[in-house]
């Protein structure tokens, strides 16, 4: 039994190591792939409720590793943000965002672009004029982008989120509040927060229609942004039944894999000219 026990710390130490080892590994990749150009934007599609009809898609980054394959962006995003790497790849992602939306626009498609916010990134000075000169460059109308910013974030940096989210309105961008619900006081922010959008999170989907409880908080959620003057738009919808629930509910917009999964930019078009749901 001690002999089982030695070799289970051991083994216990070397996954350790391993650990420390890969996420050091990834590290270093990340210095060299913007230049290296391995990674690339995929967009999900995400459809009005009441037509079914796709009018907008949020910009998702994803990093193809040359050894590794496609790695998340829930493992490297953070590790991008401690190393402060996230801001060469948030003004990357942003500039190929704004350029896929003047090409859809030439070929006739004017989407609403989702963008995901970093706090490093609204922590910069120039955050604003950079947004603006992008803005100006590939000549994107401002209500056009959508910029997400999520309640982790708003629980850490409440002061210096408000003043980005009242910069961004200011040039006429819109701005929606990310993963809604999973904070400590998310009614605060649907107060204090000026936001266009609230976008419920997928957890609380998970389990509606099912769920009485899921159920009402969600029907709240609903209610409460319009009385508020705000769009809702409900992420994680992976089922008929959550779609018609929405319906019911007279949710403005929803997104998920029932409705799409991300796909790459060559795939849009086909997916707005389809007349979705119904
Ligand atoms: P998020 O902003 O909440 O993005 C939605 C995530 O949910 C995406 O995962 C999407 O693929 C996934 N998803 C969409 N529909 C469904 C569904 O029906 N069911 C389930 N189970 N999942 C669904 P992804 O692409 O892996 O992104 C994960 C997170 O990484 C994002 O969460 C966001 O926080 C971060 N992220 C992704 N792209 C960017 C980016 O460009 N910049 C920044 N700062 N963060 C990003
Ligand atoms: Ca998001
Ligand atoms: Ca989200
Ligand atoms: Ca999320």
């Amino acid at each position: 039994a001690a002999k089982e026990s030695v070799h289970h710390t051991v083994q216990f130490y070397l996954d350790h190591v391993h650990q420390r080892v890969d996420a050091f590994r990834l590290e270093h990749d990340l210095q060299a792939a913007l230049e290296k150009e391995e990674f690339v934007l995929e967009y999900q599609p995400r459809i009005t409720v009441a037509d079914g009809k796709v009018t907008g898609v949020e910009a998702l980054v994803r990093w193809e590793h040359p050894e590794r394959g496609r790695i998340s962006p829930l493992e490297f995003i953070p590790i991008a943000e401690e190393t402060g790497y996230i801001l060469p790849l948030s003004s990357w992602i942003m500039e190929e965002a704004f350029s896929q939306w003047s090409k859809w626009k030439e070929d006739g498609m004017e989407l609403q672009m989702a963008v995901n916010l970093s706090v490093r990134q609204i922590e910069e000075e120039q955050f604003i004029d950079r947004v603006e000169a992008l803005l100006g460059k590939y000549q994107v109308p401002p209500a056009s982008i959508e910029f997400e910013i999520t309640e982790s974030v708003l629980m850490y940096h409440l002061e210096t989120s408000l003043q980005a989210v009242r910069e961004l309105r200011r040039i006429g961008c819109r701005v929606a509040l990310d993963d809604f619900g999973t904070g400590y006081s998310s009614l605060n922010y649907l107060k204090t927060i000026p936001a266009d959008v609230v976008k419920i999170d997928r957890s609380f989907m998970k389990e509606i229609p099912d769920n009485a409880q899921d159920t009402a908080i969600v029907e709240t959620i609903i209610r409460l942004a319009s009385v508020l003057n705000m769009d809702v738009i409900a992420e994680g919808v992976e089922t008929d039944r959550m779609l018609s629930f929405l319906k019911e509910q007279h949710c403005f917009g929803a997104q998920g894999y029932y409705i799409s999964r991300p796909v790459p930019p060559q795939d849009i078009p086909e997916l707005t000219q389809s007349t979705g749901q119904e």
